[in-house]
């Protein structure tokens, strides 16, 4: 084993300082001189004068040696108890901080190892020889080869600065620990090669572990955890970065150890700029350090980081940020997705804080706010009294009132208001917002707002057409009534009343007007199935129920009414309208339709549809059907001489006459034209229609009307000629018509008041 300053037997230390020991040497040295002395007093050679001085000269001699003796031993004890109190504490701080001591000489090829270098690896004193091969050997096979070569080039480099290495080393036991070395040339040869190298090994288990631990948990952070440091000359590097670094910049942690310059050429020209100044902004100011900022990433493209730091100032000038960087592309193409998407709807979102003293403010408004209020979002958000002075002075007071009841109970606060916009005019406005408690007992309110003027003004519109409605229908000149689910009329209008003769408040359920509508209940039960059926068949018309006439009682009697209406889920409205007057109005128009108006029989019009409806069934019943035709004879001789009074008169007792002798319910006689007249008889052979025919001709006879000028009689006679036919396929009325009128020819030419009858061909 090399003796070395560091050896712990510190023998060094047991030695006398240089001056003691020329003195130790000189004393050691006197007693020849004090023999000689001696002998030169005992030899009588001195003068006896002398004598005296001689001897005061050997005593002071003697106890200079003795002086000597006693201080020097007492040095010498006093050195050796502080060398070992040296030594002790020396000791004692190798073993408490668990440091391993080895000492490499180069002229020797030794290696001292120090009891707790061994014991750090579990040895004892005696187990470790001085080697090199004991400490090479026990070096972990994953870093052996880094360490060597980290060691013989900073033996190539002449041992300059501090060699460094954190490494596995093998334990007695065969399980390895972490050491972290630092080892110092500390002689040097004339060429400046390290003659002895000097070692500290400690044992990082510990701190490795803890490291370890702190990896871990950094690389599972989603972002990259950074120190940045800007040296007081400007230069900029990592101190340390997770290895998320490679994702963030594409760049190795290692690249980035050495040097910030790499980063650069990542980050977006456009984005380099702002990036640079904010770093030397909060390097100035020393505030946080904020910024999002796209780089471009080969083959990933341009990317959004999002990154946070807090600086501080080391006592050195230098600047060192720990910070949290992270990508943010996703994040930010949520958000813009998101800004777009409240900018596409319609009304504006917001976020309404109120803190516990009462204040409010707005920490968000969407862009939208331009639209709804006429403030821009910044605007709002620095000054929301600017939006509250908008608002009417009564709507911002019960808008405030409601606002303090939802933070208390945490309710959706809703509010309806109006505001006078910036540029002049007024708008509504409607929010709904969701308040939540935060921290610091403020609540905050995530809420809408939107324009609700059109549809407020719709509102106001149809609150006035409602009331237009109200009116028409209450004014109406039908009857108006509407009837529940559950059957009660809630609603009549004046019409109605006045027909059914009740007073305006008058308390009316469905059974009693059902009563009083229809007294009779045979009636009642016949129109109440009739009515079910039409309301049943109203939903298929969609609501409507068509109308239908019914007879009524009402305080005016009897009334013709229709009655339908609307069912609109579940209610009922119903009309009635008073048919009775066009009801009789209307018997009257159709009697002027077919009626002849001097002689009240059928007119031409109604003989064309009967002989047409007659000969049609005829067709299907394959029946005979008779048409006769009747001619008054001599009557332009009877107009000659009693005028057209009683030609009319004549007329009309002649329809009258005919008439009469038509008694089958089918039979029809109408006024043809003039004088002449026709009879439709269905269902009538020859010989029967004949036989009326006789019979007319003495009816008109029978009447007796003296006719002077006629050269037939001296009363008013008839022709008629007779045409029957089973009407088939061929043939017409119009055929009928004219043989009818060839038989008329024919009693005419035969001598007038008779009848002529003609078979089909
Ligand atoms: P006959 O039929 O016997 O051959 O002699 P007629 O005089 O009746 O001859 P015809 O039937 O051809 O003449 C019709 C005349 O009847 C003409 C007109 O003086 C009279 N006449 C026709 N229609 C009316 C009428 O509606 N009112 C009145 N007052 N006279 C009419
Ligand atoms: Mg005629
Ligand atoms: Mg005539």
């Amino acid at each position: 084993m090399a003796p070395s300053f560091w050896s712990e037997s510190a023998s060094s230390s047991r030695q006398l300082p240089l001056a003691w020991r020329w003195l130790a040497r000189v004393v050691l040295w006197l007693p020849g001189a004090a023999l000689a002395l001696w002998l030169w007093i005992a030899s009588d050679a001195l003068p006896v004068a002398w004598r005296p001085i001689a001897w005061a000269l050997a005593a002071l001699y003697v106890a200079a040696v003795v002086a000597l003796v006693i201080t020097g031993t007492m040095a010498y004890r006093r050195r050796a108890e502080r060398a070992a109190t040296l030594e002790g504490r020396w000791q004692a701080i190798l073993h408490a901080t668990h440091l391993g001591i080895w000492d490499w000489d180069e002229r020797l090829h030794t290696m001292y190892y120090s009891p707790s270098w061994k014991r750090m690896l579990g040895y004892a004193e005696h187990e470790i020889g001085t080697g090199l091969q004991e400490w090479m050997s026990r070096l972990h096979p994953d870093e052996r080869d880094q360490v060597l070569v980290g060691v013989r080039r900073y033996y190539r480099g002449g041992g300059s600065g501090v060699y460094e290495s954190v490494h596995r080393m093998r334990r007695k036991d065969g399980s390895y620990q972490w050491v972290e070395l630092r080892g110092y040339a500390i002689e040097r040869d004339a060429r400046n090669r390290p003659l002895r190298f000097v070692g500290v090994q400690a044992d990082i288990t510990a701190r490795r572990a803890l490291e370890e631990r702190l990896d871990r948990l950094a690389e599972n952070v989603p972002g990259l955890l950074f120190q940045y440091r800007r040296d007081a000359d400007g230069h900029d590097r990592f101190l340390y970065c997770t290895d998320k670094v490679r994702q963030i910049y594409g760049l190795t942690p290692e690249q980035l150890r050495r040097s910030a310059e790499p980063l650069a050429k990542r980050v977006h020209p456009d984005d380099l700029g702002p990036l640079l100044h904010s770093i030397a902004e909060s390097a100035r100011t020393l505030g946080v350090w904020q910024l999002a900022y796209r780089v471009v990433l080969p083959g990933r493209g341009e990317r959004w980081i999002s990154g946070m730091a807090r600086p501080q100032r080391l006592d050195d000038g230098a600047t060192v940020w720990h910070g949290y960087l992270h990508d943010a592309t996703e994040e930010r193409q949520l958000r813009e997705r998101l800004d777009r998407l409240v900018q596409d709807v319609p009304g504006m979102l917001y976020q309404l804080r109120m803190e516990p003293g009462g204040r409010q403010w707005l920490p968000y408004v969407s862009r939208n706010s331009q639209a709804v209020y006429g403030l821009t979002a910044e605007r709002m958000r620095e000054d929301p009294a600017a939006m509250f002075a908008l608002m009417e002075p009564d709507d911002l007071y019960s808008g405030q009132r409601k606002l303090e009841a939802s933070a208390r109970a945490l309710t959706e606060w809703v509010h309806e208001f109006r505001i006078k916009l910036p540029g002049g005019g007024e708008r509504w406005l409607s929010t709904r917002a969701q308040p939540q408690r935060i921290a610091g007992d403020a609540v905050l309110w995530n809420g809408y707002v939107q324009d609700v003027t059109a549809i407020k003004q719709q509102e106001l519109r149809l609150q006035e057409s409602e009331r237009v409605l109200n009116h028409l229908m209450r004014e109406m000149p039908i009857g108006l009534c509407m009837v529940n689910a559950a059957g009660q009329i809630y609603f009549r209008n004046r019409r109605f009343d006045e027909y059914f003769g009740y007073a305006p408040g008058e308390t009316l359920t469905r059974e009693r007007w059902w009563r009083e509508a229809f007294p009779d209940p045979g009636y009642r039960a016949e129109v109440a199935m009739q009515w079910q059926m039409v309301k049943a068949d109203a939903l298929a018309r969609g609501g409507e129920v068509a109308q239908h006439e019914y007879a009524l009682w009402t305080p005016n009697g009897q009334r013709a009414m229709a009655i339908g209406g609307v069912a609109l889920s579940g209610h009922l409205l119903v009309t009635f309208i008073d048919q009775t007057e066009q009801r009789a109005q209307s018997d009257q128009l159709r009697r002027m339709a077919y009626v002849d108006g001097l002689t009240g029989i059928a007119n031409r019009r109604q003989f064309d549809l009967t002989l047409k409806a007659e000969w049609s069934r005829g067709q299907r019943s394959h029946q005979p059907l008779a048409l006769l035709m009747v001619d008054i004879d001599r009557f332009k001789d009877f107009n000659d001489v009693y005028g057209h009074q009683q030609s009319d008169d004549c007329l009309r007792a002649v329809a009258g006459a005919l008439q009469a002798g038509l008694s089958r319910p089918h039979d029809v006689v109408a006024r043809y034209g003039g004088e002449e007249f026709a009879c439709v008889l269905p269902v009538s052979g020859l010989s029967g229609a004949l036989h009326i025919a006789r019979a007319l001709c003495d009816r008109v006879q029978a009447l007796a009307i003296a006719h002077s000028g006629s050269s037939v009689a001296s009363v008013v006679t008839v022709s008629i000629g007779v045409a029957v036919e089973v009407p088939g396929a061929t043939g017409s009325p119009e055929q009928l018509v004219a043989r009818a009128d060839a038989c008329l020819y024919r009693a005419k030419t035969a001598g007038r008041n008779r009848a002529v009858g003609d078979a089909a061909p």
